[in-house]
């Protein structure tokens, strides 16, 4: 924890810097002028933040290092030593000394689901659960304090992790919840498993036929076992990852305050929400304006949504610093952990099996539609046969209408060979993707996968090294948005089952890994402007770090603690304060 001391004084003491100027004025200026214009009169007046003796890495080129900030108005006002900005401190600054902690630039995770993050952190975790009778035990406490009948949530079983080493059927489970159905949520998100009763009121049973893009799992006599895989789990008329009916306002609500806290316990300071929805845009928006954000949302809404958006005109870069809408977020295949990707070859020991590619000609025509409206894009592609019929879908379209600086993004980028990198470079395309998912299910993609196309599995540091521009991010989610985890999995790739390097040629330097999560995700979302590195003018937006990820050993960086996360030039979380 830092000291923080606060100078009150009594007696007005001549100070020849100026007073501030009105607010307003100030914010005509930046209007008219540009954050830029401002700075040199912030620098003049007396900061409202004081940041003191730290080891602050600006990651940036002209000033690398510096000892101390000073905020005034939420922006950047000053860098320097700690002596020289505490010398222009007035009444009521406030004086942080951070007693040589490491500050970095405030991480920036570009997937984060929030609405599902929130509802997950309240259901029944199950991510620890050895075996099947420690799900039971679970399950079974959860259902006590449940009421008769109603749906029992639970979340992150992982049958790798159990002794049984098999998926969970509903026979399992059936006689702890013989009245409430339950759903229990596979830690791969694009799964989950119902007990009977849970299929009754869905209304699944032997003779039902899946939807697209999705399967029911059945035993050898052909009575489906409870197991739902990819949009098979979206029956259920409840549930995580945007299954309607959603759960009503005042609990989604509360499920995002929830989320929102525990990201700026990690370190963040803005995140982008993929597949934000009605109500996720709504609470959002209410949060924002209740002033109950305390990290900054850039919202890409559902592809669903875009008739509507494109009817009213609203593009990309609505909103403010605090909340704006960003990307359309478009699907285009399932999800390597649950093998739905769209394989370009099957899947190892499933000859049958290429995954599932969502309708190309929808896709490609909502691609052409919003690149015209001039939105930025970001669409779901894992694997290769995604991956490239979104980029050609992304060729066509800027064919049709060209653009410069679309940015348009490719979520998750799992299976990516070089032909396909070499497009998406040519295309001017960023990919957001997932460092720790490399490290929580290295093994099981070798497993499904093979040794040849393991050798492009998330080519994080061939796309860097080539020039795509990858930020970090988390699916939170499927694996929490804890950037200093994602960090290390970049860097070290190392599985947590078995220790083994995942392919030791795609393993990043620290500094490529801590970019992903600032620099790089700020250029993903537009913002490279305002955030991304500690300069003069742009967003008063840090993490403090208990240690310099510089300076750790490798193995240490998921052990950095997060002190503070500062936004806006405001103590959002404080380690021990909370
Ligand atoms: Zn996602």
């Amino acid at each position: 924890m830092f000291k923080e001391k606060r100078f009150y004084r009594i007696r007005r003491i001549h100070c020849p810097r100026l007073e501030p100027a009105d607010p307003v004025t100030i914010f005509e200026s930046l209007l008219i002028e540009g954050g830029a214009a401002l700075v040199p009169r912030l620098a003049h007046m007396h900061p409202d933040l004081v940041l003191t003796n730290g080891n602050v890495l600006t990651l940036s080129e002209k000033v690398p290092r510096v000892e101390a900030v000073a905020v005034k108005y939420g922006v950047i006002a000053q860098l320097g030593s700690s002596m020289e900005l505490e010398k222009g401190r007035g009444r009521g600054t406030k004086v942080l000394d951070l007693g040589g902690m490491t500050v970095l630039p405030g991480f920036i995770d570009t997937h984060v689901h929030l609405d599902d993050f929130g509802l997950t952190l309240r259901t029944l975790n199950l991510e620890e659960t050895k075996s099947v009778d420690e799900v039971r035990s679970r399950l079974r406490e959860r259902v006590k304090s449940t009421q008769k009948g109603e749906w029992v949530m639970g979340r992150g079983w992982n049958e790798r992790l159990l002794m049984e080493r098999r998926l969970l059927t509903r026979w399992d489970i059936d006689d702890v919840s013989p009245d409430n159905p339950v759903y229990l949520h596979h830690f791969s998100c694009h799964a989950t498993l119902l007990n009977s009763r849970g299929l009754e009121v869905s209304g699944i049973n032997r003779s039902t036929k899946p939807p697209a893009g999705g399967w029911i799992d059945v035993d050898a006599n052909g009575e489906p076992t409870g197991f739902l895989r990819s949009n098979a789990r979206f029956m259920a008329p409840v549930g995580l990852n945007g299954v309607r009916p959603r759960p009503d306002l005042a609990i989604l609500r509360e499920a995002i305050i929830i989320g929102v806290g525990r990201a700026v316990e990690y370190g963040l300071t803005a995140i982008h929400v993929p597949s934000a929805d009605h109500d996720e845009i709504k609470v959002t928006q209410e949060l924002a304006a209740e002033g109950k954000l305390p990290l900054r949302v850039t919202l890409l809404p559902k592809v669903e949504l875009l008739p509507n958006i494109l009817q009213v005109g609203i593009s990309s870069g609505l909103g403010d610093d605090m909340l704006r809408i960003g990307a359309i977020k478009i699907f285009s295949d399932g999800s390597l952990i649950a093998k739905t990707a769209a394989m370009k070859e099957n899947f190892e020991g499933e000859p049958d099996n290429m995954g599932i590619l969502n309708d190309e000609k929808v896709f490609s025509n909502q691609i052409l539609e919003a690149n015209r409206a001039g939105m930025q894009i970001a669409t779901h592609a894992v694997g290769d046969r995604a991956i490239e019929a979104v980029l050609n879908a992304y060729e066509t379209a800027l064919k049709d209408t060209p653009r410069t600086n679309h940015r348009h993004r490719i979520e998750h980028g799992s299976i990516v060979p070089k032909a396909l990198r070499d497009k998406a470079k040519r295309l001017g395309v960023v990919v957001s993707t997932q460092p720790e998912l490399v490290t929580r299910n290295g093994d099981g993609f070798e497993a499904s996968l093979g040794e040849k196309r393991m050798r492009y599995t998330y080519p994080i540091k061939s796309m860097l090294e080539e020039g795509i521009v990858v930020s970090g991010s988390s699916d939170c989610p499927l694996t929490y948005c804890n950037p200093l985890k994602g960090i290390w999995s970049a860097v070290t790739r190392q599985s947590e089952n078995t220790g083994k390097t995942i392919m030791a040629t795609e393993c990043v330097s620290i500094d490529q890994a801590i970019r992903m999560y600032t620099v790089n995700a700020a250029y993903v979302g537009f913002d490279e402007g305002r955030k991304g590195t500690i300069e003069e003018g742009k967003l008063a937006d840090f993490t403090v770090l208990s240690a310099d990820p510089y300076k750790v050993g490798e193995s240490e960086l998921r052990n950095i603690r997060v002190e503070a996360t500062i936004v806006g030039g405001k103590v959002v979380y404080s380690r021990g304060r909370s």
